[in-house]
């Protein structure tokens, strides 16, 4: 039997075409894909498209767009094997974070890729990101799919979607996921990593397509003022705050600091705080700077990316809404974001 892929094309650089009059990028069209990548044909998988009506910059992207591709996925879910995403590199983190917790008990690969050139150019990456993400997408063992999660496949790597952070914007590897292992490398063989990939979900497939986007990144900064912070602190209707602190969770000891933190907590307003290293985690404790947080309550977000605290955020935000239920799930280890 032929592992049957869906290939959903969300906009971006890999789906454009060089026009050869005008020298302009636009949109190739999905329905002479192979056209385009014969190569395709060479696949013993049955490919199908879709392409967005209005193909978009991922700059452009939106959590109402991901409930578009939830409710894409869910209709097309029992009819194949396996997902591949094409989408903009510049917000293709947050888009497979965000689909990892609307897809829950997840059974079957959704692969996200791009370009950082696109696909008619001479030396674009994007023939080999695509076909690669469609040949994992359809890759089988004793008839079950390898993988059953949401990934991010580019330059010759898989990753756990909700790990990633696009760190480059001009290098074809413009991935890195520093706080989990790569779920399976790509050379002559697709090497599988089969100790770091995720395990199927057992139960049925069950959606998730609220989101509550009320919520802030606060970037600390030596120097930052108390008109910045409280700024953030008195947004109208904010739900939470991401605090970005300094190494392993550490912040200004300064008074005036920790009481507009301590009001925040006292509003309801739920504060995460994660590392603006790359690598690594908030261990909230470890120094007198970050024990101040934990004692007023501040929620450690341990080795999440930002990418991963703001959806999942959104995504908890949106389906409790009990404060204490929320901060428990934050710290807790859904789709495989954070280690405990
Ligand atoms: N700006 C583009 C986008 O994210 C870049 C890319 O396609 O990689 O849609």
């Amino acid at each position: 039997m032929k592992s049957k892929v869906l290939l959903i094309y969300t906009g971006g650089t890999i789906g454009m075409m060089q026009d050869a009059k005008s020298g302009q990028l636009k949109p190739f069209d999905f329905k002479h894909l192979t056209n385009q990548i014969p190569e395709l044909n060479k696949f013993d998988i049955d490919l199908t498209s879709l392409s967005f009506n209005k193909p978009i910059d991922s700059s452009d992207m939106q959590p109402a767009i991901w409930t578009e591709l939830v409710k894409i996925i869910e209709t097309n879910y029992n009819k194949v094997d396996g997902f591949v995403i094409l989408h903009g590199s510049d917000t293709m983190s947050f888009t497979a974070s965000a689909l990892s917790f609307m897809l829950e008990n997840l059974g079957k690969p959704i692969i996200l890729t791009g370009s950082q050139l696109p696909i008619g150019t001479i030396r674009t990456d994007g023939k080999e990101n695509l076909i690669t993400a469609i040949e994992i997408a359809a890759a089988k063992e004793k008839g079950k799919s390898i993988i059953s999660e949401v990934c991010i496949y580019f330059e010759y790597k898989l990753y756990r979607g909700n790990r990633t952070h696009k760190y480059n914007a001009e290098h074809f590897n413009a991935f890195q996921s520093a706080n989990y292992p790569v779920l399976a490398e790509a050379g002559v063989y697709i090497k599988y990593n089969y100790s770091a990939i995720k395990k199927p979900g057992v139960r049925k497939l069950k959606t998730h397509s609220v989101l509550n986007p009320n919520i802030a990144i606060l970037k600390l900064f030596p120097g930052i003022t108390p008109g910045v912070v409280n700024a953030f602190l008195e947004i109208k209707n904010i739900k939470a705050i991401i605090l970005e602190t300094f190494g392993s969770g550490n912040a200004s000891t300064q008074q005036w600091f920790i009481d507009a933190i301590k009001k925040a907590i006292k509003k309801d307003i739920i504060i995460l705080n994660i590392t603006q290293c790359n690598a690594g985690a908030v261990v909230q404790g470890k120094y007198a700077t970050s024990s101040e947080l934990k004692k007023a309550g501040v929620i450690s977000g341990s080795d999440s990316t930002t990418e991963t605290a703001v959806t999942k955020l959104m995504f908890l935000l949106g389906s409790y809404e009990s404060k204490k239920e929320i901060e428990k799930l934050l710290q807790t280890d859904l789709r495989g974001e954070i280690t405990l």
